[in-house]
């Protein structure tokens, strides 16, 4: 065998065994694996989540998939129109046995990734608290306005229903814990607001919390953007 018909056999045989490997590769390790719904996050399940919105017809399915699985409720929204419009938005209900303060509006990779914190850092909560976690309290998910209120300058995500502001959560045996009060200090409740919040930096483009500035400091920011920004 002449020297480059080794080296090309050789290389074969290095490709076949990385494509076997990857095959081999549960998918949260695996790139080319399609997202599933919980699968422990990785920095390769971000990057499936970050390309999210980039297919909307894949998110629609999983989001589909993730209601059949009962994880989370919603319903189809109509497009609208108008400074902040609207496109494949849907109207999120609950997640599974966690109710929400009320419903709100979020794009399909808000609503997926929401979807996958909760089903994960529910049993976590459980826990940590010795009781279910049953409802979310949140101020808002869709906004027509810019970052931070301000007349000038870029979009919040808000504006595209891309980020939802949870204010607090609320527990089966009757307790409630709020980010405003139960952050500071060194209480259950403020161990358990630094775990919720940590569980979520794994799922969205970007966690804001109280320690980021004082804008919030009385709810964590949850949004599609950026690659894993966690303050
Ligand atoms: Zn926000």
């Amino acid at each position: 065998m002449g020297k480059w018909t080794m080296r090309a056999v050789v290389l074969l045989v290095m490709l076949a065994a990385g494509w076997w490997g990857l095959q081999k590769l549960p998918p949260q390790y695996n790139p080319f694996a399609l997202l599933t719904l919980d699968e422990p996050p990785t920095v390769v399940t971000r990057y499936k989540l970050h390309q999210l919105a980039n297919h909307p017809q894949e998110c629609m399915a999983l989001l589909a998939q993730a209601r059949e699985r009962g994880m989370i409720s919603w319903r189809a929204q109509a497009d609208s129109t108008g400074e902040c419009p609207l496109t494949r938005v849907v109207r999120v209900t609950r997640f599974g046995n966690v109710s929400l303060s009320s419903s709100f509006l979020a794009s399909c990779p808000l609503a997926v990734r929401s979807a996958m914190f909760i089903h994960r850092v529910a049993p976590k909560v459980m826990q940590t608290q010795g009781s279910a976690l049953v409802r979310i309290d949140h101020v808002g998910s869709y906004a027509c306005r810019n970052i931070y209120h301000r007349a000038q300058g870029r979009r919040s995500e808000h504006a595209t229903a891309d980020a939802l502001d949870i204010s607090g959560f609320r527990f089966a045996d009757g307790q409630r814990i709020t980010v405003e009060k139960g952050w500071r200090g060194a209480g259950s409740s403020s161990r358990a607001l630094r775990m919720l919040f940590k569980e979520s930096c794994a799922f969205y483009g970007n966690a804001l919390g109280p320690e980021y500035n004082a804008a919030h400091a009385g709810h964590f920011h949850l949004g599609v953007n950026w690659f894993g920004l966690c303050h």
